[in-house]
């Protein structure tokens, strides 16, 4: 008959001494929660999961991928349609006024 112990050796290794609270969470020092690493959407500049489909506008690497108002109710899409709109917008405009190098001059 085998004893608890000699079982346990057969199967592996078998701690010798109680390790302290101490070393215990020395070890565990490392072990931690850390934030997300998060890149930001070309298209839409949301955060995202770097190299993955932006769930916001369905874009990766400058191609539509996903159709993401297919799943919206009529309200929600209409809503998006109009946010996406007004951002394509104020991104034109922005890209209308790269200053001259007169406007520069005159600054
Ligand atoms: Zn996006």
């Amino acid at each position: 008959m085998l004893y608890i112990e000699e079982v346990l050796n057969i199967m592996g290794g078998v701690p010798k001494q109680r390790k302290t609270k101490s070393r215990r969470n020395q070890r565990r020092m490392h072990i931690w929660a850390r934030a997300p690493v998060l890149a930001k959407c070309p298209k839409c500049g949301k955060p995202v999961f770097p190299h993955t489909v932006c769930p916001n506008c369905g874009y990766y690497k400058g191609v539509e991928v996903i159709d993401v108002l297919k799943k919206l109710t009529k309200k929600e899409r209409k809503k998006r349609e109009k946010e996406m709109k007004a951002k394509e917008k104020r991104e034109s405009l922005k890209k209308e006024k790269p200053l001259t190098w007169e406007e520069l001059s005159k600054k």
